[in-house]
C-alpha cells in the first residue's frame, strides 16, 4: 500500500476532488484560551461510532466542540482522506481502526495519523469509490457536536433491485413487470453527486398481467443507526425492538402466496423520513406500515395507539407529542439536508389527499383491533397528526405505536421476540381484515 501519496504534497490535485468546511466564527471565540495546556485547547473526541450498510456507511465522530475539516477522494487505489484541525491523537480515535468490520461495503480500514502539529488526518482504505458527503451537527439529545463522514456509492441504490434481492421469486414478477411496464412515478433516493441507475433490467414471465400482482407492503421500522428512538428503563432501544417487530412481519407477509414485503431498512443505520416514503413509492406499494414503540413523559403511560396522517392540527395532545418527536428523528439521526434530493427532503405534506387519509384510517381501524387483543389498549380510536413519515400522498399509511417502551411492564413485553412475533401476527391479522373488504386492493 502506497501510504506517501497522501501524506506528502506530492498529491496530483487533478484527480482530488476536494470540498472545505469551516467551523463557524462562534466556535473560534470559544476556544479555552485561559488552559494551562494551550496545545490542548482544541476539541476532544468523545465517541467514535460506526454504521456500514449496503446503502451507504456512516463514520461518526462525536466531539466536545465543532472542529474545521477538509476532505478529498484520491482513486488508483480509492481513498477518502479528511483532515481534522484542532485535535490531538487519543484512544478514541485510535479506536476507529478496531471499529471497521471486515463486511463493511465500503470501508478496507482506515489509517489514523498526526499530520501536523494540530492537525489529524484520517485515511479510509475503500473497496470502491465513494461519494463522500461530510457534515457537522449542532448538539441535538444526548449528543454534542458531530462530523459525520456518510459513505455513498458512486451509483445510488435502487429500492426496486433491493426488493427483488428481498423475495427474488415468483410472485414478485407480477410487481415488476408493472413496474416495468408503468414506469415508477417516484425517483431513485440519491445524494448530491450520486448518479441515478439505469432501470433494473428485470426478465418476467410474458403472460402475467397486472391482476396477478401481488399486494406489496412497505414495513418501515423506525429510527436506526445514530437514532436510537426511545430506550426503555433497562436499556432496551426501540431501534432494535422495531427492526426485529419488522422482520417478523415482513416473514409473516411474504409466507402468503399473493402479497411481498419491502422494508424500508432491514439492518442498523439510519434512513431519513424522506427517504422511507421516497423508496416506498418507488416500489410502488400499497400499503405503508410504520412500527414504533416510544417513550412517554409519564412512565405510566401504556397501551398500543396506531396513528394516520393528519392534515389539520393533530387529534389529541399527545398524538401532537408523539408526532413532534418522531418527526424529530432527521435531527437525531443526522440528516444533511442540503446533500439529498429536493423531493426526498421535502415534505409531501400538501399532496396528501382526503382519499389516502380514509383509507389509512380504515386500515388503522383493523390493526388497532387485533392489537388491542393482545395488549392493554391506551387508545380507541385511531388518532390523527402531522407525521412525516406518513406523508406519501399515493400508499394509505400507518404508524403504529406498539407499546410505550418507556413503561416497565411494556418494555419487558418488548424484549422478548416471541412477543415480536405476535405483535407481527396482529398486525397481519388486521391487514387481512382490511384487504377482505377493498377488493380492489385484494384482487382476488
Ligand atoms: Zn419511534
Amino acid at each position: 500500500m502506497d501510504r506517501s501519496t497522501e501524506n506528502t504534497s506530492s498529491i496530483d490535485h487533478r484527480r482530488i476532488t476536494r470540498r472545505q468546511i469551516l467551523g463557524t466564527g462562534i466556535a473560534m471565540l470559544s476556544l479555552p484560551v485561559t488552559s494551562k495546556f494551550a496545545q490542548a485547547a482544541g476539541s476532544q473526541i468523545l465517541a467514535v461510532r460506526t454504521w456500514p450498510a449496503d446503502e451507504y456507511t456512516r463514520v461518526t465522530l462525536e466531539l466536545s466542540s465543532p472542529i474545521k475539516h477538509e476532505h478529498f477522494t484520491l482513486d488508483g487505489p480509492d481513498r477518502l482522506v479528511v483532515d481534522l484541525q484542532g485535535l490531538s491523537m487519543s484512544e478514541a480515535l485510535n479506536s476507529l481502526i478496531s471499529k471497521i468490520k471486515p463486511n463493511d461495503p465500503y470501508i478496507a480500514r482506515v489509517r489514523v495519523a498526526q499530520n501536523r502539529a494540530d492537525v489529524v488526518r484520517l485515511v479510509m482504505d475503500l473497496k470502491q469509490g465513494v461519494v463522500p458527503q461530510v457534515f457537522t451537527l449542532k448538539p441535538v439529545g444526548n449528543y454534542k457536536y458531530r462530523l459525520v463522514l456518510d459513505l455513498y456509492p458512486k451509483v445510488a441504490k435502487d429500492p426496486l433491485v433491493a426488493l427483488a434481492q428481498q423475495s427474488g421469486d415468483d410472485p414478485l414478477a407480477g410487481i415488476l413487470n408493472q413496474i416495468n411496464s408503468n414506469r415508477p412515478t417516484a425517483a431513485v433516493p440519491k445524494v448530491q453527486g450520486q448518479v441515478a441507475p439505469q432501470p433494473p433490467q428485470i426478465a418476467t414471465a410474458p403472460s402475467r398481467s397486472n391482476a396477478n400482482r401481488p399486494i406489496l407492503i412497505a414495513i418501515d421500522p423506525g429510527h436506526g443507526g445514530e437514532d436510537p428512538g426511545a430506550i426503555g428503563p433497562r436499556g432496551t432501544r426501540e431501534k432494535d425492538v422495531v427492526l426485529s417487530i419488522g422482520r417478523q412481519l415482513r416473514d409473516v407477509i411474504n409466507s402468503r402466496p399473493n402479497m411481498r414485503a419491502y422494508m424500508t431498512r432491514d439492518a442498523d443505520f439510519f434512513v431519513p423520513l424522506g427517504v422511507r416514503v421516497q423508496k416506498a413509492r418507488r416500489v410502488k406499494a400499497d400499503i405503508f406500515v410504520s412500527i414504533h414503540a416510544d417513550a412517554f413523559s409519564n412512565p405510566n403511560a401504556r397501551g398500543t395507539s396506531v396513528f394516520a396522517l393528519s392534515r389539520k392540527g393533530a387529534s389529541s395532545a399527545a398524538a401532537s407529542y408523539l408526532a413532534k418527536k418522531e418527526n424529530a428523528a432527521d435531527a437525531i439521526g443526522g440528516l444533511d439536508i442540503g446533500a439529498h434530493d429536493r423531493n426526498t427532503a421535502s415534505v409531501l405534506l400538501d399532496m396528501s389527499t382526503n382519499a389516502q387519509i380514509n383509507d389509512s384510517l380504515k386500515i388503522g381501524h383493523r390493526v388497532l383491533d387485533a392489537l388491542s387483543r393482545i395488549n392493554g389498549l391506551q387508545s380507541r380510536r385511531v388518532e390523527q397528526a402531522g407525521f412525516a413519515v406518513l406523508k406519501a400522498p399515493d400508499i394509505p399509511s400507518i404508524l403504529i405505536e406498539v407499546a410505550f417502551i418507556s413503561n416497565p411492564q411494556e418494555e419487558n413485553f418488548l424484549r422478548s421476540t416471541d412477543n415480536h412475533r405476535v405483535v407481527a401476527n396482529a398486525i397481519m391479522t388486521g391487514l387481512d381484515g382490511y384487504l377482505a373488504t377493498n377488493p380492489a386492493l385484494a384482487r382476488s
